[in-house]
């Protein structure tokens, strides 16, 4: 017999409803409460608030919050606050019931400007750590890339500092002592193309016009990932025009710093192979796996290598390929490197010339002080090992950026670079929990809201009990 429907939702009072049986056991948030500390932030937060006035929205909600809003890539904090009534998983996650206040969404704006990215760095190294304890990192060898995210500016607030008209304006001279200001802590990262300097958006400053494909206002995020379970353990934000390679070294820094491990292998694409890279592996005993980028560039300009000219140590000259003397020219000490070049009219004459060089003086070859170190390097670097390590690199690194974008890393949720920090801290953060979660299964929750990071004894316990020998796949 057809049931049918009778009154929709009269009830007044629920006598047998609990929030907590609603929410699956499986549930991503509940595992993510089990096994993330969010009590942290109280200890972290404590000097930013006063002892009288109003009473705050408790901070490890506002974390918890914010983790939503990313998490679920909501588009905007009024969205996040509208939706959250309607989601019973929501509540359960904050600690709320069916019928508690629920903030009005500039707390979010607030808690932010009044904590700074620090307090969302601490949660992403808890979470590094946490993961590090539980056995998913390995920490050797790491993988790096670095990926745009357009900047919540338009291309119309781009103002162009040498013109007149706006120099004249007050508004504009304020601005340019703002950006002055920031120019040093912002920009010590790496340099900035003429066209950078010249060009700046007056809303959001801090990002830089890049031309890739359209001419845009982006940021640039660069990640270190382990390669053992693709924990991301250590992340940087820059302006759009910072040159990756750049960033190598601060990458490997925060690496070894949070996961207290040192790096032995590094694998980037050929952008990070450069010469000052090479060598600072070389200088750290770190294997560089990554394309050179010289050669890279020899060979898309079709003319011979630097390879194919031989170096003679007792002349102290390279051989061409027609087997013509390239002689000492110069030293540049600011390249730490000697030119070599055959005589302008050899060149001029050579049959290969066209295969050789565009140079209307002839070809020249650049040798490093420390050419033979770089050599070693470089060899390495072309392996079969290295290689292969180059090829998973390429899918490695895509799927962290495209696990990113599906938690909004596309486009940046908010102005200027600290901001631009908080979203990424937030977005690993969240990464790695599905990772943790993942790969760590069930977890009672009594015995997990006992760990404390770097706690190693309990940790090692949950591990032994529940984590390894892992079969869980992402
Ligand atoms: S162009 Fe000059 S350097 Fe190149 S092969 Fe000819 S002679 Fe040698």
């Amino acid at each position: 017999m057809m049931g049918r429907q009778k009154g929709k939702q009269g009830k007044l009072f629920y006598y047998n409803f609990c929030l907590d049986d609603k929410v699956r056991n499986n549930h991503p948030l509940r595992k993510t409460a089990a096994f993330i500390d969010f009590d942290f932030i109280y200890n972290e937060v404590s000097d930013k608030y006063g002892d009288n006035g109003n009473v705050s929205i408790p901070p490890p909600v506002i974390l918890k919050l914010m983790l939503l809003l990313i998490f679920y890539n909501v588009r905007s904090e009024r969205e996040l606050m509208d939706t959250l009534p309607e989601r019973l998983d929501w509540l359960w996650f904050l600690g709320y019931d069916l019928d508690s206040d629920i903030p009005n969404h500039s707390v979010l704006s607030k808690a932010r400007k009044r904590w700074g990215a620090g307090v969302f760095k601490n949660l992403f190294e808890r979470i590094v750590w946490q993961c590090v304890e539980a056995g998913l990192i390995d920490g050797k060898k790491i993988f790096m890339d670095s990926s745009l995210v357009d900047a919540d500016a338009s291309t119309n607030s781009v103002i162009d500092t040498k013109n007149l008209k706006h120099q004249l304006k007050k508004n504009y001279q304020q601005l340019e002592a703002r950006l002055e200001e920031k120019a040093e802590s912002t920009r010590a990262s790496g340099p900035y193309s003429k066209i950078n300097k010249r060009y700046i958006s007056s809303t959001d400053p801090d990002a830089a016009i890049v031309r890739r494909g359209k001419a845009k206002l982006r940021y640039q995020i660069h990640r270190a990932v382990d390669g053992k379970n693709e924990i991301i353990t250590a992340t940087n934000v820059t302006p759009g025009d910072v040159n990756e390679a750049h960033e190598m070294t601060s990458l490997v820094d925060l690496h070894e710093e949070l996961t207290e491990v040192t790096v032995d292998t590094i694998v980037a694409d050929s952008k990070y192979g450069t010469i000052e890279n090479f060598l600072a592996c070389r200088d750290r005993d770190i294997k560089a796996h990554m394309p050179d980028l010289h050669r890279a560039k020899g060979t898309k300009q079709n003319i011979f290598s630097q390879d194919q000219f031989k170096y003679d140590p007792t002349k102290d000259v390279y051989i061409c390929p027609i087997g013509n003397e390239l002689k000492r020219k110069s030293l540049h000490k600011k390249r730490q490197s000697i030119d070599y070049a055959a005589p302008k009219k050899v060149c001029a004459v050579c049959e290969l010339r066209e295969q050789c060089t565009k140079n209307k003086a002839g070809r020249s070859i650049k040798r490093h002080l420390r050419q033979e170190e770089l050599e070693r390097m470089r060899q390495a670097s072309i392996s079969p090992v290295a290689k292969r390590d180059i090829k998973t690199r390429q899918h490695l690194m895509e799927r962290s950026f495209a696990r990113g974008e599906r938690l909004g890393i596309k486009r940046a949720r908010w102005r200027g670079s600290w901001r631009m920090e908080i979203q990424e801290y937030m977005t690993c953060a969240i990464q790695n929990i599905q990772v943790l979660i993942s790969r760590c299964g069930p977890v009672k929750e009594a015995a997990v809201n006992a760990v404390s990071v770097k706690t190693k004894e309990v940790l090692s316990k949950i591990r032994k009990h529940h984590c390894l020998p892992c079969e869980l796949s992402l």
